[in-house]
C-alpha cells in the first residue's frame, strides 16, 4: 500500500480483464482506490461504482458511459513517455528513441532504435524492440478538484503524435483544456472483412476561459431533461432512441444504447463484433435473422457510420 504518498486519484483505463481475458471497452473505465472519487465520477460521467474484481490494488471501477471526457492537462510535462522493452528479467531497452535511459549501464548511449515510426513498429511487433510507454496526467474539467487521474497507453497513435501534443501543450498557458476521446475506428481488408478498434486519442482544445468544462452531447444516449428514475440501472433499458443524422467528420461515434440492443439480438459479445456482424451479416440462427431483420433500419445506420469511416469503400453489407 502506498497510499501515503501523493500521486493520481484514479486510472483511466481502455480495456478490463474480464475471466482472465483482456476485454477492449468502447467507453471510459476509471478505477480508483477511494470510494468518493469513484462516486462523483459516476456522478460526473455515468455508470455505477463496483468492486474491482481483478484483485488488484484499486477497489472501485466505474465502468463510466462516455467515450470523450474533458479533461485539464498541466503542461506538456503532465504528457511523459519513453519506449520500453522487457524480458523476464525485466527492463532490457528503456530509451527517449535516441538514448537509452536505462539499464543504468547503457543510460547515455545511442540504444539504435530505427528513426521510422514503421520500422519501430515492426521491431516491436518481432520482439526486438521497445514498445511506446506514455502516461498522461490530467484533471476532470467538470470537477478539477476531485484530483490528478492517470492515463497510461501504449497506443503508437498516440507516440506518433507526441510532438504535435507537446507543441500544442507549450502554446496555451496551463492547464490546458483537452478532450480525450476512444475513438472508433473502423478498417475494412481488401477481401472486405471489415474489423474496427479503439485508439485514445488526445486533443488541446484551449485554456479553461475559452472553453466549456464539459463536452458537447454525443449521440451516446444521455439522460433526458425530464426525471427519469428508472434510467441508469445494472444492465442499461435500451430506449428506442433516435440517432441523430449522420453528420460528414473523421469521427465516428456510435449510439451505445443502440449498439447494446444490437449485440444482445446479434448474440456478439463487445460493440466491435456486433458492428463487424451488422457490416457482414453473419448471423448464427434463423431467429436472429428474424430479429435482425427487424433491426435492420437500427442497424444500417452503424453499417452506414462504419461505411462513412471506410470513406466509401467496399462494404459487403447487404
Ligand atoms: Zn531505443
Amino acid at each position: 500500500m502506498t497510499q501515503s504518498t501523493p500521486g493520481p486519484v484514479g486510472r483511466f483505463r481502455t480495456g478490463r480483464l474480464v475471466e482472465g481475458r483482456p476485454q477492449a471497452l468502447d467507453v471510459w473505465l476509471v478505477t480508483t482506490h477511494d470510494a468518493e472519487v469513484a462516486a462523483r465520477v459516476a456522478g460526473l460521467l455515468g455508470g455505477r461504482p463496483q468492486p474491482n474484481e481483478g484483485g488488484e490494488e484499486l477497489d472501485h471501477d466505474v465502468l463510466t458511459e462516455v467515450e470523450t471526457v474533458r479533461v485539464l492537462v498541466d503542461g506538456p510535462d503532465a504528457l511523459a513517455s519513453h519506449m520500453i522493452l522487457r524480458d523476464s528479467t525485466g527492463i532490457i531497452h528503456q530509451c527517449d528513441g535516441l538514448e537509452f535511459l536505462s539499464p543504468e549501464e547503457k543510460k547515455g548511449r545511442p540504444c539504435g532504435c530505427p528513426p521510422l515510426f514503421e520500422d519501430r513498429k515492426l521491431a516491436a511487433k518481432e520482439g526486438r524492440g521497445p514498445m511506446p510507454s506514455i502516461s498522461l496526467t490530467f484533471r476532470i474539467a467538470a470537477e478539477p478538484a476531485l484530483g490528478e487521474f492517470r492515463f497510461l497507453t501504449g497506443s503508437w497513435q498516440m507516440a506518433a503524435q507526441l510532438s504535435d501534443l507537446t507543441e500544442a501543450l507549450e502554446r496555451i498557458d496551463s492547464p490546458a483544456v483537452c478532450d480525450l476521446t476512444l475513438e472508433l475506428v473502423v478498417h475494412t481488408t481488401r477481401s472486405g472483412r471489415g474489423f474496427c478498434y479503439r485508439k485514445p486519442v488526445l486533443t488541446v482544445l484551449g485554456s479553461p476561459g475559452t472553453v466549456a468544462p464539459q463536452p458537447p452531447p454525443t449521440a451516446e444516449p444521455t439522460p433526458a431533461p425530464a426525471p427519469s428514475p428508472r434510467r441508469r440501472r445494472a444492465r442499461p433499458v435500451p430506449e428506442p432512441a433516435i440517432p441523430p443524422a449522420l453528420e460528414p467528420s473523421q469521427t465516428v461515434s456510435v449510439n451505445v444504447a443502440l449498439l447494446r440492443r444490437a449485440a444482445e439480438v446479434l448474440g456478439t459479445d463487445s460493440h466491435e463484433k456486433t458492428v463487424i456482424a451488422a457490416l457482414t451479416g453473419v448471423v448464427a440462427g434463423q431467429h436472429q435473422t428474424a430479429e435482425l431483420l427487424r433491426l435492420r433500419e437500427q442497424v444500417g445506420q452503424i453499417a452506414a457510420l462504419a461505411g462513412q469511416a471506410l470513406q466509401g469503400g467496399d462494404s459487403s453489407l447487404t
